[in-house]
């Protein structure tokens, strides 16, 4: 089983992530947790190339060929045969990150998008993908007063961005009404927690 967990910044991914493998885990299920991009060496080194501050002449084309590379690697080398294994695989971020990130908020186009990523994962898709929807103000201030800071101008620039990447993925979740169940991440954990668990139990057969 293929579950995977998108939304913005500030969502609570891998929070929720930890808490529902751990709730699988209790009842006795092999669980196996994991993000993009990342996940396995040669993804983690290129996720250090895509989010390398320095790097502030990537093209938008280049970012979203990358991303797709270290989907491959990382699809073939861990979540496949995870899942051939039986397991449960839980995936921070997924192709649907790259349709409203790269697709949707970067102006790049869901469909050119999708294509791309159609030769990165072949048929593999989640069977369930739960999208923690958070208002951005919400879900950085959330980041930010982790850190003890606060939000300065240079971020408040960015919401705007963030807006665009809530936007995509509303309309992802629109377009996948099976698929993606969009979940209110402005409540508290444990809100969030029963809302998953519950569909985890009436839809998936766990
Ligand atoms: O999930 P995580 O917060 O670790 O993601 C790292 C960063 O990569 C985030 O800032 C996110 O906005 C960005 N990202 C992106 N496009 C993707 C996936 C992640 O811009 N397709
Ligand atoms: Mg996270």
């Amino acid at each position: 089983t293929f579950l995977t967990f998108e939304g913005g910044e500030g969502a609570g991914k891998t929070t929720v992530i930890e808490a529902i493998a751990a709730w699988l885990k209790a009842s006795g299920y092999e669980v196996v947790t994991t993000r993009e991009p990342g996940g396995i060496q040669i993804a983690e080194k290129i996720r250090s190339v895509i989010l390398d501050p320095s790097h502030t002449s990537m093209e938008e084309r280049t970012e979203a060929l990358l991303y797709a590379a270290a989907r491959r690697q990382h699809l073939v080398e861990k979540v496949t045969p995870a899942l051939e294994a039986g397991r449960i695989v839980l995936c921070d971020r997924f192709i649907d990150s790259s349709l409203a990130y790269q697709g949707y908020a970067r102006g790049i186009g869901i469909e050119e998008i999708w294509n791309l990523n159609a030769f990165a994962i072949g048929d593999r898709m989640p069977e369930l993908t739960f999208l923690l929807d958070i208002d951005p103000h919400i879900g950085l201030q959330r980041i930010y007063q982790n850190n003890e800071r606060e939000i300065n101008r240079l971020d408040m620039e960015k919401l705007d961005f963030h807006e665009k990447v809530r936007e995509g993925y509303r309309k992802l979740a629109t377009r996948f009404p099976e698929r993606i169940v969009v979940v209110d991440a402005s409540q508290d954990v444990e809100g969030v927690l029963q809302t998953i668990q519950h569909v985890i139990k009436t839809r998936m057969n766990l």
